[in-house]
């Protein structure tokens, strides 16, 4: 990861900051002593994410956060929010998230991941921001079955969702070639951490099997467990964010995009397993004690297998998962008792 110098203090606009990335992005910038703008509207972020942050950064770090109220899908309000606090790097994370989510709302997923897109990139294009770092999502290589993802090559896409992710990539570029800002797309593949949302119909898998197993109450498997995925400890994602907002002009990442996972794959039944042995172990109870699985029908649009090639992101951003996905759900288990 690109190191920052003693003293080296950058101007970073957050978007989504009130969101599961997004406040560990802002909490780790903090921490770093840069100055920080948070931008979110709460649709599924939430106010205690930030107060958690600024509690834990302490009050001469969080002296130099600005939070604003804001919806993306309002062109003025980002541009002039652009305008106002100049940011040098932005690192665009807000969105709506879910495969599901988007099958079942496609406009509003295209109204808020597509022209909120839009309108944060030309906001950065028209305020002189020279580096646009965004969420992009492993679900644009679609149904294509390579063992290691590798970026120029994709499949059809299977959602909504992977569509808006796909519209970004592209539109990042163009306005990369044709406009003074450099951009840089990451490919998360599944995520997961603290803060992450257990709620709602639309929650990601490891919350709510988190959620279920601090319960003591059953948790679900959509398939037969097989399905495999390559997850990524949240604090990997804040590094490659960090590094891509830093990376020199002449790194391969600008005006692309590079996948940013650990490059190793775990079945759902797998992790649920470690999850649970985790639990227990904490607990200092008997694995068994804890109620299982119930396995229910596979998902339409989801993918089957999932596993990212990382060379690139190594070699272009220095970035280097430092959390396996073992040390990951250590760290996650260990903090929600
Ligand atoms: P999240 O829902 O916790 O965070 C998204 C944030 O964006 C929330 O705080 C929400 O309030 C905010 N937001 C939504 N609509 C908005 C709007 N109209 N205006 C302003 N803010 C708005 O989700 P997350 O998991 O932190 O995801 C962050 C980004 O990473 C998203 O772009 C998501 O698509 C992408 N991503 C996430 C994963 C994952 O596994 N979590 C995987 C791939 C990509």
């Amino acid at each position: 990861m690109s190191e920052q110098k003693q003293g080296d203090v950058k101007t970073w606009l957050v978007t989504g900051c009130a969101g599961f990335i997004g406040s560990h992005i802002i909490e780790e910038l903090l921490r770093r002593g840069q100055r920080v703008v948070g931008l979110d509207n709460f649709e599924t972020g939430k106010q205690a994410n930030i107060d958690t942050v600024v509690a834990a950064v302490g009050p001469d770090r969080a002296k130099h956060f600005v939070f604003e109220t804001c919806d993306i899908r309002n062109r003025v309000q980002c541009a002039s929010i652009v305008g106002q606090h100049r940011p040098d790097i932005i690192l665009h994370q807000a969105a709506l998230g879910s495969v599901p989510r988007s099958i079942d709302d496609p406009l509003n997923s295209h109204d808020v991941n597509v022209d909120g897109f839009m309108n944060m990139l030309d906001a950065a294009r028209t305020g002189g921001v020279r580096r646009f770092v965004y969420a992009s999502s492993s679900s644009v290589y679609g149904d294509i079955e390579d063992s290691h993802k590798v970026e120029s090559r994709l499949g059809a896409l299977l959602s909504p969702y992977a569509a808006t992710k796909r519209v970004n990539e592209v539109y990042a570029q163009v306005y990369g070639q044709n406009y003074d800002v450099e951009t840089v797309g990451l490919r998360y593949f599944n995520v997961f951490g603290p803060r992450q949302d257990p709620d709602g119909p639309y929650a990601a898998v490891i919350p709510r099997w988190l959620a279920a197993l601090v319960d003591s109450k059953e948790s679900v498997i959509y398939g037969d467990g097989t399905t495999s995925r390559d997850f990524c400890f949240v604090a990997n994602v804040v590094q490659a964010n960090i590094a891509a907002g830093l990376a020199p002009s002449a790194s391969a990442a600008i005006n692309t995009f590079v996948n940013v996972a650990c490059g190793d794959t775990t079945s759902l039944t797998d992790l649920w397993l470690m999850l649970r042995d985790e639990m227990a172990a904490v607990r200092g109870v008997a694995k068994e004690s804890i109620p299982m699985v119930r396995y229910e029908p596979f998902r339409s649009g989801d993918i089957k297998h999932s596993c990212a090639n990382i060379d690139l992101a190594r070699s272009a951003l220095g970035y280097e998962p430092k959390y396996s996905v073992t040390e990951g759900i250590r760290v996650l288990v260990r903090g929600s008792l």
